[in-house]
């Protein structure tokens, strides 16, 4: 199959061939026709699939005919990386259409987005907060409304924004299509599916399983080895770009910062950074500046960097379905990666259950001459002393006062110190 067969505008096909897509990939050649013909979809699938565009050329093939300068679709997405990688296909596949995609989301002035939607665009790429914000100021009209999509449903749900979503749900016209695409299938997605989607056509690609074309390792390493490993196992491993990730924030920026020290071209992504810090690291990432992006799981959500050949859970992922998302930024578009995930002696119960979801027993390595016997360093605790006073007739040797009896002269040795 081809994408001629979908019969889409010659300008849409025109962006196709110059992003280089030969041939739809599955989720593609099921998807694309169902919501050509205006049908409400529920894509399950794995990221890396070419989820993006199975959405974004039929919603393209819909706004070629019909009003402009006025918003007919919008996307919303989980993070504003996500948020920002959809809009950029949305442009380079609209490039000849005079189509007009936009982003909206926190952490950038609220002022030039509302310029923006004043001087009109049919689509809007946007996160659930600053959305909810302009709506509720009137700055954003969406009555107008004919393509809704709904793009990693289970990670809104993760990060606690189901209750927006439902709230910008309210306030859309009831008339319109519906595309919610999930890597993974939740409870709470389902329900919302069913709430939300009239229906729907489901397509599911694969399992929710982590993509095939991942191998996984498990690096036993105690906590405090973890970082050593790491840079040991870097410098052995043929790498292009390598994604770790750590649990928390403070983690990923402090490691990141180590690994710089260390030699490595490294930066951190994590949810504190300003907007104009994330850009420029995951931009610094896509563009090879940094080999290594030390990212929270919150930060790294559907960022889609090509070269990604390593993705190294640094620290335990909460959730298999958590671990699936990290994994799936590797082995994107059918390309071959590898997932290595650091276990700790008390972690080894959960790795039970990504090897039930994978299906299969992943393969635990060690790394040759590492020491991995060295001891923990304990921190230096210091045992502070109190000096008992002198009494009258005490003193410390070398206060004496010519002339006066003591009943005792404390040394150093008799003060315990
Ligand atoms: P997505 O799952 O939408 O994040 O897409 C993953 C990657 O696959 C992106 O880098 C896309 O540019 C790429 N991609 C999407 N569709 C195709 C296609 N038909 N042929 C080759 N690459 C594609």
């Amino acid at each position: 199959m081809n994408f001629k067969s979908f019969n889409l505008h010659p300008h849409i096909e025109s962006g196709i061939k110059a992003l280089g897509y030969t041939e739809p990939t599955p989720i593609q050649t099921q998807c694309i026709p169902s919501i050509l013909r205006e049908r409400d979809v529920m894509g399950l699938a794995q990221t890396g699939t070419g989820k993006t565009a199975a959405f974004v050329l039929p919603i393209l093939q819909r706004l070629m005919d019909g009003p402009r300068k006025r918003i007919r679709a919008l996307i919303i997405a989980p993070t504003r990386e996500l948020a920002e990688q959809t809009h950029e296909s949305m442009c380079q596949l609209c490039r000849r259409t005079k189509l007009k995609s936009i982003t909206i989301y926190g952490g950038t002035k609220k002022d030039s987005q509302i310029r923006m939607i004043r001087k009109g665009a049919e689509i809007v790429v946007a996160c659930p907060g600053r959305l909810i914000d302009l709506m509720d100021q009137g700055m954003i009209d969406l009555s107008r409304l004919e393509v809704l999509v709904l793009d990693e449903a289970d990670s809104m749900f993760d990060m606690g924004f189901l209750p927006d979503i439902r709230t910008i749900m309210k306030r859309l016209p009831k008339q319109r299509q519906t595309l919610l695409f999930s890597a993974t299938m939740p409870d709470d997605i389902r329900e919302l599916a069913q709430d939300i989607l009239h229906n729907p056509v489901t397509f599911q690609i694969g399992d929710t399983a982590p993509v095939s074309t991942v191998s996984h390792a498990l690096y036993p390493v105690e906590p405090h080895l973890k970082k050593d490993l790491l840079m040991r196992l870097l410098d052995r491993t043929d790498t292009e770009s390598v994604l770790v990730f750590t649990r928390t924030k403070i983690r990923a920026t402090r490691l990141a910062k180590q690994m710089k020290k260390a030699g490595f071209f490294a930066t951190s992504l994590q949810g504190d950074l300003t907007q104009y810090k994330r850009k420029k690291a995951l931009n610094g990432f896509r563009n090879g500046k940094y080999q290594i992006l030390v990212a929270t799981d919150i930060a790294a959500r559907g960022i889609d960097v090509s070269r990604i050949s390593h993705v190294i859970n640094y620290d335990m992922p909460d959730t298999v379905d958590a671990y699936t998302h990290r994994i799936g930024r590797t082995g994107r578009a059918a390309r071959t990666g590898d997932a290595f995930t650091f276990v700790t002696s008390k972690e080894r119960a959960f790795v039970w259950n990504i090897e039930k979801v994978l299906g299969e027993k992943i393969e635990s390595r060690t790394l040759e001459d590492f020491d991995y016997t060295v001891q923990a360093r304990t921190g230096t605790v210091r045992k502070w002393r109190i000096r008992p006073p002198a009494t009258a007739c005490e003193t410390t040797k070398g206060n004496e006062v010519p002339g006066r009896t003591y009943s005792r002269c404390l040394t150093a040795d008799t003060l315990g110190f």
